[in-house]
């Protein structure tokens, strides 16, 4: 593999938009193919009820014509048809990987992959990490949780199919654990970390506790969490294409993997298909893969970027904006914690260095509590705040200064959104 090459993937990243439109056409008929010939009984139930045969469905253009499917959909076909439901695309024996959803939402979901489905899943991952400058020969150390969550396996395959000398370490899991991992890292000083923000700074002050020096000793660099870096990377789940773009250089959304997956960003209440720099719902169907979803819809907000990108990539991008479930009504604003966030870095006293907040859900005020620097006057520090927050989004809020520690850290993802 040559590692000075620019794209992991060129003749696929570089495809001219008609024949990657093509491309997709050609491989959404053969997964409505398997759908009636394999059968998959949910995906046929759901087409025929909406009155669709076969033959209805015969090019791009047809494809919002079919109903879109949601997690609790595979949910309740799991509990119907239990235990791996009727939704898969391979027959149970063709699988040769089980992977749980995390709990985060209600009851997990399984995720099944064949052979081919791994093989998909890690080359997208690995067209992903290239455009970050992952390249042959390098070190990398990632601190996704394994077991049944499969999140650091995905990963850790993924890497390793680049070339990558992987160095699996796991979220921090208690005293012996770490100082395990911080040896570890010690001794081989990886190139580089793909840590989330909470993750990266249990680890570091741990390091320091131990006289280390995170950077000169472990090579490790916090960067913070500023909220751009949420736009480096789109995923669709574990259940779908786990990497479905990444940033390149311009950092101004992710290039989608096209080829493997057709993505829409649809209003959820209209159903009609959003333009660029709307948010909407990420809606998937998954192309190339033996365990496939039609339409799915992650219940994830993003916008598209529709605009040619100067690297070279034809595909399009998108902005990973947040969870439907975290969306915050205050009068009649919609808000995420990436819009919150946005606005705490604008302020060092509370985001250096890294903002920990959260928002709670209230109607009427947009309520955010924040940890700052002691240092600083708070009174006058929340009143700036709430002025901001009143000019950026036209709504009250209220500010609660919290010192720091205050707001619960989290082993993988942080909830920034509770109830009052
Ligand atoms: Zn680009």
């Amino acid at each position: 593999m040559n590692a000075e090459r620019r794209y992991y993937d060129p003749d696929v990243q570089t495809m001219p938009l008609e024949r990657l439109r093509a491309l997709q056409a050609e491989r959404l008929a053969r997964q409505l193919d398997r759908v009636w010939s394999v059968p998959v009984p949910f995906f046929r139930r759901k087409l025929e009820a909406a009155g669709l045969r076969r033959a209805d469905l015969r090019g791009l253009g047809d494809l919002p014509l079919i109903p879109t499917t949601v997690k609790d959909d595979l949910r309740r076909s799991e509990e119907e048809h239990p235990p791996f439901g009727d939704y898969r695309g391979a027959p149970i024996e063709a699988c040769v990987r089980l992977g749980a959803s995390t709990g985060t939402s209600g009851r997990p979901t399984l995720i099944l992959w064949t052979p081919k489905d791994l093989a998909v899943d890690h080359a997208a991952s690995a067209r992903g990490r290239w455009r970050w400058g992952l390249r042959p020969g390098m070190s990398l150390a990632n601190a996704h949780p394994f077991g049944v969550n499969a999140g650091g396996w995905h990963f850790s395959h993924g890497v390793e199919m680049l070339g990558v000398l992987n160095v699996p370490s796991g979220p921090p899991l208690g005293e012996a654990h770490v100082r395990d991992v911080l040896e570890v890292w010690r001794r081989i000083r990886p190139d580089m970390y793909r840590l989330f923000g909470n993750v990266a700074r249990t680890y570091a002050d741990a390091a320091r506790a131990m006289g280390l020096d995170p950077e000169r000793d472990l090579n490790l660099r916090i960067t913070g969490d500023h909220p751009a870096e949420q736009y480096l990377m789109v995923s669709s789940g574990l259940e779908a294409l786990p990497l479905l773009g990444s940033a390149c250089e311009e950092r101004d959304g992710a290039h989608l993997a096209e080829d493997l997956a057709i993505v829409e960003v649809i209003d959820r209440r209209t159903a009609r298909p959003c333009g660029d720099g709307e948010r909407g719902n990420l809606v998937v169907t998954v192309l190339e893969k033996d365990n496939f979803l039609l339409r799915y819809d992650l219940e994830d907000l993003v916008r598209w970027n529709t605009k040619p990108c100067p690297c070279g990539e034809t595909h399009r991008r998108l902005f990973y904006e947040g969870r439907v479930r975290d969306v915050v009504r205050v009068g009649d604003r919609e808000l995420l914690p990436i819009d919150v966030a946005f606005v705490l870095y604008e302020f060092p006293e509370v985001s250096h260095p890294s903002a920990e907040y959260q928002i709670v859900r209230r109607a009427d005020v947009l309520r955010v509590r924040v940890e700052y620097d002691p240092a600083v006057d708070a009174g006058g520090l929340a009143r700036r705040l709430g002025e901001r927050f009143q000019e950026r989004f036209g709504v009250a809020a209220d500010v609660e200064l919290v010192p720091r520690g205050a707001v619960p850290r989290f082993a993988y993802k942080a909830a920034r959104v509770v109830d009052a």
